[in-house]
């Protein structure tokens, strides 16, 4: 059984790896698929590759990634046990934002990615993240909150990279961390979440 899932996931990174659907395959050195064991139960997802994620095909090993990795030491969670990875699995030049028909291609690869790994706790880093789970939210103001979806948890957090440009926010993530642990712990409990009606529905009238 986790033989089947290890290769259903392997067979999501080779196509990410050879994947052509947008224009950011021309620039790249190498997509980046994400890294993480295949049974983990909690995912980190964030935005896109850097210039090193790039380099290297893994994601978070830049500066955001090392203070990410510095969160994880300090919550006590391993980083050999979550899986992470990013709303698009290709740099986009010069870092900037993904772009709405980007995160549209990738986003059926995120989507098996999740299916496949069934983590229990999804943290997502940043608004593009945030927005896949929650569209009509504010990340200041859902930022360290859990919610409870159908059977998975969501944990909207600020990006990593966030805090690096932006000193002040560096103690709200820190402190979210706190939150992630205790989570975890089993002592803080996330919020029931009913998602509104998609848009698609409110537009029939
Ligand atoms: N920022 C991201 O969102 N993802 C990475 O992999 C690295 C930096």
């Amino acid at each position: 059984m986790l033989n089947n899932r290890q290769q259903a996931l392997e067979t999501i990174h080779t196509q990410i790896w050879t994947c052509t659907r947008c224009p950011l395959h021309v620039g790249r050195t190498h997509a980046v698929p994400g890294d993480g064991p295949v049974d983990a139960t909690l995912m980190f997802i964030g935005e896109a590759p850097g210039f090193h994620e790039d380099q290297q095909g893994i994601p978070f090993v830049g500066a955001a990634g090392k203070f990410l990795n510095e969160l994880l030491q300090k919550a006590g969670i391993d980083r050999g046990v979550v899986y992470i990875t990013n709303v698009i699995k290709c740099r986009p030049p010069g870092n900037r934002e993904p772009l709405i028909e980007e995160v549209a291609v990738c986003t059926p690869y995120l989507d098996q990615q999740i299916e496949i790994i069934n983590p229990q706790v999804i943290v997502t880093l940043g608004r593009h993240s945030m927005n896949r789970a929650f569209p009509d939210e504010k990340i200041s103001i859902v930022h360290g909150q859990p919610r409870k979806v159908n059977d998975r948890v969501y944990f909207p957090m600020y990006h990593p990279a966030a805090a690096l440009h932006q000193p002040s926010l560096r103690s709200t993530v820190e402190a979210d961390f706190d939150r992630l642990r205790a989570l975890l712990g089993g002592t803080l409990i996330p919020e029931e979440f009913t998602p509104p009606p998609a848009v698609e529905q409110l537009s029939l009238f």
